[in-house]
């Protein structure tokens, strides 16, 4: 997946591209043990996160030997997805006639509890929206791990399901089961994404589409979780429907009010 940058042409990074064998069940139970969240918003004076660290990690930056799936590669896609994202939303923004302000701060980290959000350790093997405090943290490990396991399209539709925690907060939208709220963070990434492909912004690479799709299979719920319990995303069909939905159909297929 490329993305165009604006007004410097090209940044001329190619896809790098395929499905990496088959996905280990570990991805599927990882994302499901912590979930994404937005944290403690009745808690205002909740944590501040640990300072930023540079996104590729020193434990993790070794290159691989093909040099498709780098740490480097993989923080270019963390920041070319959030300068998409910022772009895209700050769009949408000014076309209602209102102010954006761009999510303060994303913040990779290595070990449990080095972030907290609202007083709550952050565990690892996961990605996060954190209202209090206006930040996406994600453990590098884990993404690095998803991003070489799937492909870089993964890193677009994560950092866009977590950005768009942060859009549902701007705009005041809080449903009664998580799972409302997560699968409408689907349909808003696959928006954000579906949008900048047609704008120009985003050039897909052959095969990112399937990545879309693996990547949503692996992190649906477990097919036995209830679907009202605190924390459920939605199953793996249900996550893909509302990716695609908006994906296809924009922001209107994402019950935005
Ligand atoms: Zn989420």
């Amino acid at each position: 997946m490329r993305e165009q940058a604006a007004g410097e042409g090209d940044v001329d990074r190619r896809a790098t591209g395929r499905f990496r064998g088959p996905l280990a069940g570990l991805l599927v139970a990882l994302v499901a043990a912590g979930g994404c969240f937005v944290g403690g918003v009745s808690d205002p004076q909740g944590g501040e996160p640990a300072p930023p660290e540079p996104t590729a990690a020193p434990g993790t930056a070794a290159t691989r030997a093909d040099g498709t799936t780098s740490v480097e590669e993989f923080a270019q896609d963390v920041a070319d997805a959030q300068a998409v994202a910022e772009r895209y939303w700050a769009a949408q923004f000014r076309a209602s006639g209102e102010g954006f302000r761009p999510i303060r701060r994303i913040i990779s980290y290595q070990r449990a509890g080095e972030v907290s959000c609202g007083g709550q350790a952050l565990p690892r093997n996961n990605a996060v929206y954190c209202s209090q405090g206006d930040f996406i943290a994600y453990d590098v490990a884990w993404s690095v791990a998803a991003f070489r396991q799937v492909g870089d399209a993964f890193v677009f539709y994560l950092l866009g399901h977590e950005y768009a925690h942060g859009i549902q907060v701007r705009l005041g939208i809080r449903y009664d089961f998580t799972i409302q709220q997560e699968l409408q963070a689907d349909c808003m990434a696959g928006a954000y994404l579906g949008d900048s492909v047609r704008s120009g912004t985003l050039t897909l690479g052959e095969g990112d589409l399937e990545e879309f799709r693996d990547g949503l299979a692996a992190v649906g719920d477990d097919p036995d979780q209830p679907w009202f319990a605190e924390g459920s995303h939605g199953t793996a069909e249900q996550r893909t429907d509302s990716f695609f939905r908006g994906y296809e159909r924009s922001l209107a297929a994402c019950d935005l009010g």
